[in-house]
């Protein structure tokens, strides 16, 4: 593993992006603490890197008089995924779930920001779901039923966690994987363990969000997945889910075309930063040096 994450290293020093279409890889034996630290160790590695044009995007937001993340947004760290609790009238809502494994950690996070003391005790208000993947559904049920909460997604990714299968409404073979991201998925596809659930609410490309509290509206952005969404709030914030990783090497696209068109659709929109379902988010003007080449 260390070779791998060494090799990983000096080809990104090198500025080359590593896509492997056929290769074959036994994880089997891999369990999820060391895959959360590889995932970790990647992270690390790659934020150093691209920490700059973090940094310049936020100071220029700064320079514009406005701050570098909205008020009332907390990211947690769910094994790797990022989950985000977005303060809405009258309680939260929060974006995505992560990992079962890591279920404790995510409740007790939860807790703490409902329960805050001398406060009155807040509610979740709703889970939305940016896909259907395991690493982003992996607590709905145990979310549904122990915080009385709706959980919302989109129609065309609705089976993959009524039936835990992650390949339903996709492509036999993704048009792009990259190395990194099929070592980690190999593994913690065989060991972690996936409640399955039925949606309570379906949402649709321009919904508005306001009944939940939040000013902000619903993006359906194909790429990743048939039924991958986004939510872009009334400031500019999006949340992007796994249309775009800001993480070593990671890539899924499941439909290029659907992808390509779904960045484009980005372009139009008015947003300043926006937050992945991995790594650290990042600024507009980062988005547009990444993709300029697609316009
Ligand atoms: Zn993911």
């Amino acid at each position: 593993m260390v070779e791998i994450l060494d090799a990983l290293n000096q080809l990104k020093v090198l500025g080359v992006s590593v896509i492997f279409e056929q290769e074959v890889l036994d994880t089997a034996d891999t369990d999820n603490d060391l895959m959360i630290s590889i995932i970790e160790a990647i992270a690390q590695a790659e934020n150093e890197s691209r920490s700059d044009n973090i940094k310049w995007g936020i100071k220029q937001r700064a320079a514009q008089g406005e701050k570098a993340m909205s008020k009332g947004i907390e990211i947690i760290d769910v094994g790797g995924v990022n989950c985000y609790l977005l303060e809405a009238d009258d309680g939260f809502v929060l974006i995505d779930t992560g990992f079962s494994a890591k279920r404790m950690f995510l409740d007790e996070v939860l807790k703490k920001a409902l329960n805050k003391p001398v406060e009155v005790p807040k509610k979740l208000k709703l889970v939305i779901l940016t896909h259907g993947d395991s690493d982003h559904a992996g607590n709905c049920k145990f979310l549904s039923e122990n915080y009385d909460v709706k959980i919302a997604m989109h129609f065309e990714d609705s089976k993959m966690v009524e039936n835990g299968d992650m390949s339903w409404n996709r492509k036999l073979k993704p048009d792009k994987i990259s190395f990194t991201f099929r070592l980690v998925t190999l593994a913690f596809g065989k060991n972690s363990i996936f409640d399955t659930f039925k949606p309570d609410i379906y949402l649709q490309d321009g919904q508005n969000l306001a009944e939940f509290g939040l000013s902000a509206k619903v993006i359906h952005l194909p790429g990743h997945s048939k039924g991958s969404i986004g939510v872009l709030t009334s400031e500019g914030d999006l949340f992007c889910g796994d249309l775009i990783y800001n993480f070593a090497g990671f890539s899924y696209i499941d439909n290029l075309e659907d992808f390509n068109e779904s960045i484009n659709k980005l372009k139009k929109l008015d947003i300043n930063i926006l937050y992945p379902g991995h790594g650290k988010p990042f600024s507009i003007n980062y988005f547009n040096k990444k993709f300029v080449q697609k316009i």
